[in-house]
């Protein structure tokens, strides 16, 4: 299945003419693959509009039933309209293609979101959770079941908010009653009377809801085993542990949708009556930085605090922190990981041939969050400074103590040399942050003078109350290159000859930044399979060489 940019450029034309409409859209940026469609940013030339353009190859169209199900995805989803369901805009085809013209989600899928972040905390899930449930209570309004709600169909826009979406295994009920018998795919969080056939209706899409709340809670999927036969057998069984860190209402309404008796399920309008709702906070809106750093506890504590009565104060949710504010994140196994990948990379991928890595090899969707833009070493005297590309700041003090402002230029988090986070703000700060808050202003300025395009203007946002960023845990320098650590996992290597990585090991990919300034990002399960140039070979040849000699993992040495 193997796509390359010249047999694109011919298929998919860089104008995409709409001659129903009489209209066109240019095709911009790619987004990303799916197991047919590939989806680009398209404009319309007209009205500037920019949607996401799911574009499917007649070619793979082969068989008969490849065509009913688009024709039934495409039937359902014209007919839906609503704030948590993919916007859809169009569609129509020229002689090679099916073209759907949908709302274009920047903030990809919670799948994304899942892998970066693992167990969310529970007002974020109580966020999440509310609005697809009220996607789901209007497909479910419509007759529709969508049988296969997982994270990468739940796609996010620029505010985090949820729209569902992919209806390729949807389904109409038709009459009352109708249990379905069959589905044409295999959902992911498959109920159990889809395995055992005993038909089914509405209630799947409540159990895989369950699976979705367990899994932003847990961290991982509630069936989950090595195999997908066992998978399927305690699905049948429904065989699941929940573990005792889950506060009483968030495990009541997971045990509710997770029966295996699809009759006794809730429906979607009882479950958003849940007291799970109700029994903590809600945010009114979060900050994209949650989509790779949980937020601030403190934040959500007082906002707890703030609107609850009095009486029920000893029932604070506490987020679900685990790690409350302070104990830093244990950054070594990130590093490990990051290892152990690059190893099997190396070894598994051809290096006898350097294929031309074109935009459809690259996953867009496993791109960085954060990364160092700018970065400025003044360590023999103070420390180390940097911009991240969203355009906040740190330094890195020699005594290895750590501030961050963000973006908006007033938040400022101090992270004492133990770990522990204070959150203060430009104009309110201890005294003995003084000298400190002085330096970043400092580092702030050169950077913004003499490293940086000019004239961002910076926004204060409600939710950047919420927000935590990932910082620089380490770095050094050698002659060929400036390595820095986030504290998310994210290792990047700027090279003297400006060619950069970011190795991220949670998305299991690498962003290469050539001298170009070319910008992509690679799965290393596709340079495993297909290789890749050799300056990007070389660069991952050293990153493997500089983690082994800090993580001590070295060839050993042997005196004969
Ligand atoms: P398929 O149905 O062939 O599996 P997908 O629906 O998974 O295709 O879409 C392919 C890719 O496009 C995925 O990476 C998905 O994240 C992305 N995508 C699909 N719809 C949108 C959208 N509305 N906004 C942004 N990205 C989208």
């Amino acid at each position: 299945m193997s796509s390359n940019a010249a047999d694109d450029k011919k298929t998919i034309p860089d104008i995409i003419i709409d001659k129903t409409r009489n209209c066109s859209y240019q095709r911009l940026r790619f987004f990303g693959k799916g197991g047919f469609a590939k989806c680009y940013e398209i404009q319309h030339t007209g009205t500037k509009e920019v949607f996401a353009g799911k574009i499917v190859p007649k070619s793979m169209m082969t068989k008969s039933s490849h065509k009913e199900k688009m024709a039934q995805e495409i039937s359902i989803h014209r007919s839906l309209t609503h704030k948590h369901i993919v916007g859809f805009h169009s569609f129509f085809e020229d002689i090679s293609n099916i073209y759907i013209v949908l709302e274009l989600c920047k903030r990809r899928s919670m799948m994304e979101l899942h892998k970066r972040r693992k167990a969310i905390t529970e007002p974020e899930t109580r966020f999440f959770m509310h609005q697809i449930l009220e996607g789901v209570r209007y497909l479910h309004s419509h007759r529709i079941i969508h049988r296969d709600l997982k994270l990468g169909n739940l796609f996010l826009d620029d505010d985090l908010h949820v729209k569902i979406g992919d209806f390729g295994l949807a389904a109409r009920i038709e009459f009352d009653g109708e249990r379905k018998q069959t589905v044409c795919g295999t959902p992911n969080y498959i109920a159990p009377e889809i395995l055992t056939r005993k038909g089914h209706s509405l209630e799947v899409d409540i159990w895989s809801l369950g699976c979705i709340m367990y899994t932003l809670l847990v961290g991982k999927p509630p069936f989950e085993t090595s195999s997908l036969k066992d998978t399927y057998k305690r699905i049948k069984e429904c065989e699941y542990r929940i573990p005792s860190s889950l506060r009483k209402p968030a495990v009541e309404m997971i045990v509710m949708q997770l029966q295996e008796d699809p009759l006794k399920r809730p429906s979607v309008d009882k479950l958003l009556q849940h007291q799970f709702f109700t029994s903590g906070i809600m945010p009114a809106a979060l900050p994209l930085s949650c989509l790779t750093t949980a937020p601030r506890t403190d934040q959500l504590e007082k906002l707890a605090l703030q609107r609850r009565p009095l009486h029920e104060i000893n029932y604070i949710d506490d987020g679900h922190c685990g790690e409350k504010i302070s104990v830093p994140q244990s950054n070594r196994k990130h590093l490990f990981a990051l290892r152990d990948q690059l190893d099997k990379l190396m070894s598994t991928a051809p290096s006898d041939r350097w294929p031309v890595l074109t935009d459809e090899l690259s996953d867009p969707a496993a791109q960085p969050l954060v990364w160092i833009s700018k970065w400025v070493d003044y360590s023999d005297k103070y420390g180390f400074g940097y911009q991240l590309c969203d355009e906040s700041v740190g330094v890195m003090f020699n005594d290895t103590s750590k501030i961050v402002m963000l973006a908006n230029g007033v938040n400022v988090h101090f992270i004492t040399r133990e770990g522990q986070e204070i959150y203060v703000t430009m104009d309110d700060y201890p005294p003995e942050l003084s000298k400190k808050m002085k330096l970043l202003s400092y580092f702030r300025r050169y950077m913004s003078d003499y490293l940086m395009k000019a004239g961002a203007s910076a926004v204060v946002r409600e939710s950047d109350g919420l927000s935590r960023l990932p910082h620089l845990h380490q770095w050094f320098r050698s002659t060929l290159a400036v390595i820095m650590y986030l504290t998310n996992g994210t290792l990047q290597i700027n090279f003297q000859d400006h060619s950069k990585i970011i190795l991220c090991p949670l998305m299991q990919a690498v962003t290469y930044i050539d001298v170009e300034k070319n910008f992509r990002t690679f799965r290393f399960s596709t340079i495993e399979k297909y290789g890749c140039d050799q300056k990007l070979y070389n660069n991952l040849s050293y990153a493997l060489d500089k983690l082994n000699a800090v993580l001590g993992i070295g060839p050993m040495i042997t005196f004969s």
